[in-house]
Protein backbone atom coordinates (compact mmCIF):
# COMPACT_ATOMS: atom_id res chain seq x y z
CA UNK A 1 0.00 0.00 0.00
CA UNK A 2 1.29 3.62 -0.97
CA UNK A 3 1.39 6.62 1.52
CA UNK A 4 -1.22 8.25 -0.25
CA UNK A 5 -5.18 7.85 1.49
CA UNK A 6 -6.31 4.58 0.30
CA UNK A 7 -9.83 4.43 -1.40
CA UNK A 8 -12.80 2.19 -0.94
CA UNK A 9 -12.57 -0.32 -2.64
CA UNK A 10 -16.91 -0.41 -3.16
CA UNK A 11 -17.37 -0.04 -6.97
CA UNK A 12 -18.13 3.83 -7.21
CA UNK A 13 -17.19 4.81 -3.98
CA UNK A 14 -14.25 7.38 -3.73
CA UNK A 15 -14.37 8.12 0.04
CA UNK A 16 -11.45 6.88 2.49
CA UNK A 17 -10.64 3.98 3.29
CA UNK A 18 -11.05 2.90 7.10
CA UNK A 19 -11.02 -1.18 6.77
CA UNK A 20 -8.96 -3.83 5.45
CA UNK A 21 -10.75 -7.02 4.05
CA UNK A 22 -8.60 -9.38 3.78
CA UNK A 23 -9.92 -12.34 1.58
CA UNK A 24 -8.40 -15.75 0.52
CA UNK A 25 -10.22 -17.74 -2.78
CA UNK A 26 -9.00 -21.66 -1.90
CA UNK A 27 -9.78 -22.16 -5.86
CA UNK A 28 -7.08 -20.01 -7.22
CA UNK A 29 -5.00 -18.79 -3.98
CA UNK A 30 -2.61 -20.85 -1.72
CA UNK A 31 -3.94 -20.66 1.78
CA UNK A 32 -1.77 -18.51 3.30
CA UNK A 33 -2.51 -15.79 0.73
CA UNK A 34 -4.35 -12.59 1.27
CA UNK A 35 -5.90 -10.75 -0.80
CA UNK A 36 -7.35 -7.32 0.57
CA UNK A 37 -10.01 -4.56 -0.14
CA UNK A 38 -10.70 -1.47 1.52
CA UNK A 39 -13.49 -0.38 2.79
CA UNK A 40 -15.13 3.27 4.44
CA UNK A 41 -17.63 2.66 6.82
CA UNK A 42 -20.53 2.52 5.04
CA UNK A 43 -19.31 0.00 2.90
CA UNK A 44 -17.59 -2.64 4.87
CA UNK A 45 -20.45 -4.30 5.89
CA UNK A 46 -21.77 -4.74 2.40
CA UNK A 47 -17.90 -5.97 1.23
CA UNK A 48 -17.86 -8.26 3.81
CA UNK A 49 -21.15 -9.81 3.08
CA UNK A 50 -20.24 -10.42 -0.43
CA UNK A 51 -16.98 -12.09 0.71
CA UNK A 52 -18.58 -14.06 4.03
CA UNK A 53 -21.40 -15.60 0.82
CA UNK A 54 -18.66 -16.81 -1.05
CA UNK A 55 -16.20 -17.89 2.16
CA UNK A 56 -13.53 -16.44 1.37
CA UNK A 57 -13.54 -13.49 4.47
CA UNK A 58 -10.94 -14.40 6.51
CA UNK A 59 -10.38 -10.77 8.71
CA UNK A 60 -12.00 -7.57 8.96
CA UNK A 61 -9.15 -5.27 10.70
CA UNK A 62 -9.44 -1.58 10.83
CA UNK A 63 -6.57 -0.06 8.48
CA UNK A 64 -4.35 1.32 10.99
CA UNK A 65 -4.22 -2.05 12.76
CA UNK A 66 -3.41 -3.29 9.08
CA UNK A 67 -0.42 -0.67 8.99
CA UNK A 68 1.18 -1.95 12.21
CA UNK A 69 0.78 -5.33 11.46
CA UNK A 70 2.38 -5.10 7.79
CA UNK A 71 4.84 -2.62 9.16
CA UNK A 72 5.87 -4.86 11.97
CA UNK A 73 6.34 -8.19 9.51
CA UNK A 74 9.73 -9.24 9.30
ZN1 LIG B 1 -17.21 3.03 0.27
Amino acid sequence: MSDETPICSAKGCRAAAVWVLAWNNPKIHAPERRKTWLACEEHREHLAQFLGVRGFLKDVVPLEEWRAREESRP
